[in-house]
């Protein structure tokens, strides 16, 4: 049996927490069991039934009301030992990669962060993502209990081949005052006007220096917004102080996985490539044709960003009425 620690939003789950549950129904048999903190509400339950999950196992109590790795790991692994889990298993997101890493080292086996494929069973033999996604190892989990998180669009989420009537199991762990030393006390709004979640997105929109300063974003932002998607910069954007850090691209950044990826006045350093070369598709804007996003790209428009984006806008504008 499979424990996924499924991520929540308003929405429900999170898509890369759906694209994990469908991630372990490639291995063959496996039953699976969600974990989410708070109450599964109908739209999570609907959600989860249709990933094929048999419990929904719900964290409550005061020491799940905040983000604490620790705590939250305490209670996995609670919860692994109760259900007697053979693998547990969160999306490869900065939380599910710190809360699995805390649980394998409680468990004393190893864990794989960013797996995009399961090459063996029994033993359990993956392949993940490393160097920041510009090599595959191949990593072999022989512990009993296999410990690893999925890599953002492994696999797109889809429903199991039958729906489930999932139990919901309210679990109100023990956690030690230890554990529960570093949790988040207060969060702040984002200074900037919401531009979407870079690592779910499936259109992005990268700007780097070539926007030329802070004020030059406007038609980047309003593409972005056309086409329903995250804006994401490089480093020396944030660096300038031209947009927050939370937007940045690469090594040091989100790494983005979209269907689309539109970089404009990037030149596509070797660590911004780490964090956007797994697009399914990218669109380059620049203005130096040897630049090497330009020559890595499926496609490229050699041309000023200034001139070629608001030109995007406008037909993009005309389509959608
Ligand atoms: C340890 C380490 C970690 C790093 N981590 C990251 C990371 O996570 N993410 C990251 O991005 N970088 C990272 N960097 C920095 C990286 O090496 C590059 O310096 C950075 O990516 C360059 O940003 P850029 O492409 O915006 O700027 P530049 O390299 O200066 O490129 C600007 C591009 O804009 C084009 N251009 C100029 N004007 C226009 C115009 N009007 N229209 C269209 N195109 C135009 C130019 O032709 C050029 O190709 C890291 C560096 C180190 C050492």
């Amino acid at each position: 049996m499979i424990v996924v620690l499924v991520e929540t939003e308003e929405s429900g789950a999170s898509v890369v927490s759906q694209e994990a549950l469908t991630f372990v129904r490639t291995i063959p048999g496996a039953e699976v069991h969600a974990v989410v903190v708070g109450a599964a509400d109908a739209t999570l339950r609907a959600q989860l039934a249709e990933q094929g999950v048999t419990a929904i196992h719900c964290l409550v109590g005061d020491s799940f009301t905040a983000y604490a790795a620790a705590a939250w790991a305490a209670a996995l692994v609670e919860v692994v030992s109760t259900a007697s889990a053979t693998a547990v298993v969160a999306a490869g997101t900065p939380r599910g990669n710190e809360i699995l890493a805390h649980v394998a080292t409680r468990l004393d086996v190893a864990m794989a962060a960013n797996v995009i494929a399961v090459d063996a069973v029994d033993p359990l033999v993956v392949s993940r993502q490393v160097v920041g996604g510009s090599a595959l190892e191949e990593m072999r989990l022989g512990d009993t209990v296999a410990v690893f998180t999925v890599a953002g669009h492994a696999v797109d989420p889809a429903p199991a081949p039958s729906p489930t009537q999932p139990e919901v199991v309210q679990a109100e762990p023990t956690v030690s005052a230890d554990d529960l030393r570093a949790r988040v006390v207060r969060t702040e709004e984002r200074e900037s006007a919401d531009t979407g979640s870079l690592t779910s997105a499936r259109v992005v929109v990268g700007a780097g220096r070539g926007v030329g300063g802070a004020d030059g974003f406007d038609d980047l932002v309003e593409l972005t917004e056309l086409l329903g998607g995250a804006l994401g910069v490089s480093r020396v954007v944030t660096s300038l102080g031209w947009r927050p850090h939370h937007e940045q691209v690469g090594q040091t950044g989100s790494r983005v996985a979209p269907d689309v990826y539109i970089p404009c006045g990037i030149s596509g350093a070797i660590q911004h490539w780490a964090g956007c070369q797994s697009a399914k598709t990218i669109l380059a804007i620049n203005t130096d044709a040897e630049a090497p996003m330009v020559t890595k790209a499926h496609y490229a428009v050699v041309g000023d960003l200034h001139e070629v984006v608001p030109a995007i806008n406008a037909e993009l504008r005309k389509r959608l009425g």
